[in-house]
């Protein structure tokens, strides 16, 4: 291992939950039938790029030396900050996946019975489980303190989440029309909207 340093293994437990929770969700809604599946070449690309950043540089560089070129020292207080931010993620991640319940699946896809979900952690944001993936990738700067293995997942997951947004909203309007249409107005992407009333028609489209 590079170094059995105490940050490092909080990040190794907070990967574990991380996938725990994946698997979970993975197994509950495993028999849910798939009507509409926008899981495509493009979105397969998409998802096969993130694995290497996301599981297998931070792997390379907590079991091997071969990215110890890469290694800087934070100030102390940064993963302690990285530790609180990703307890915040893994929260969003959780809850949004048992907010969305049923309707969950990894790619872009609609279920039988699909279900538009406005409340919980979607009621003021579209995308809390993109928000928590965020948070993630700061949280993963914060505590691996090597170049690499802390800071490339963000310009990744930055290029797929501004692809694939777009893609599922446009199957989110296709699916529910209207319905989600409003919904889009009354929220923001990432944040939620603070101007409400000035939002007109056609505008829903914020970061
Ligand atoms: N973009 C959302 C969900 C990611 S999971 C988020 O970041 O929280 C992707 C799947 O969730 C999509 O295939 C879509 O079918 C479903 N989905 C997204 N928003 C939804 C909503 N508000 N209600 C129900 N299903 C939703």
């Amino acid at each position: 291992m590079n170094s059995l340093e105490p940050w490092n293994l909080v990040f190794l437990a907070g990967f574990a939950v991380y996938f725990w929770i994946r698997h979970v969700f993975l197994q509950r809604t495993r028999n849910e039938k798939k009507v509409v599946s926008r899981f495509d070449r493009s979105e397969q690309i998409r998802l096969a790029t993130m694995f290497p950043q996301v599981i297998l540089v931070p792997l390379l560089y907590l079991f091997t030396p071969v990215l110890a070129f890469a290694d800087y020292r934070l100030p102390d207080f940064v993963p302690w900050l990285g530790a609180g931010i990703m307890v915040a993620s893994l929260w969003l991640f959780w809850r949004s996946h048992a907010d969305l319940g049923q309707n969950w699946s990894v790619s872009l896809e609609i279920r039988e019975g699909h279900q538009l979900v406005t409340r919980g952690v979607y009621r003021h944001i579209r995308h809390p489980m993109y928000a928590s993936i965020w948070l993630w990738a700061f949280a993963q700067g914060m505590l691996l303190q090597n170049w690499l293995a802390g800071w490339l997942v963000a310009p990744v997951f930055a290029v797929i989440y501004s692809l694939r947004t777009p893609r599922e909203e446009q199957m989110m309007c296709d699916t529910f029309g209207d319905q989600y249409r409003d919904y889009m107005r009354r929220t923001g992407r990432l944040f939620p909207r603070i101007m409400k009333a000035s939002v007109s028609h056609g505008q829903e489209n914020d970061g």
